[in-house]
């Protein structure tokens, strides 16, 4: 059976930096490293190994603010289906 994978995106104007997502992630790659504020003075989060993420929607379904993004694919062929909070 192929893998499952994810590829998350972050609207990063819409976080508000509560740290939801950081604490949902069960394989934390979600974390805030102090590198950017977004316009409303919040820092988003980040995502530190890409490749790690298991498509799960953790972080997308615990995000108040829909921000979140995960698209979910195989390692075999691209599946269009796209989760959203
Ligand atoms: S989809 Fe799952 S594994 Fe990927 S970043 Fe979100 S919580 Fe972590
Ligand atoms: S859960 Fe949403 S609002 Fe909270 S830090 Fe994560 S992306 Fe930002």
């Amino acid at each position: 059976m192929a893998e499952l994978k994810g590829r998350v995106r972050i609207a990063t104007n819409v976080c508000k930096g509560c740290g939801l997502c950081t604490v949902a992630c069960p394989v934390d790659i979600m974390v805030f490293n102090g590198n950017s504020v977004n316009l409303k003075g919040y820092q988003p989060p980040t995502i530190t190994e890409p490749a790690k993420c298991t498509g799960c929607g953790n972080c997308a379904q615990m995000c108040p603010d829909s921000a979140l993004t995960v698209e979910r694919f195989t390692s075999k062929k691209e599946d269009p289906a796209c989760l959203k909070a």
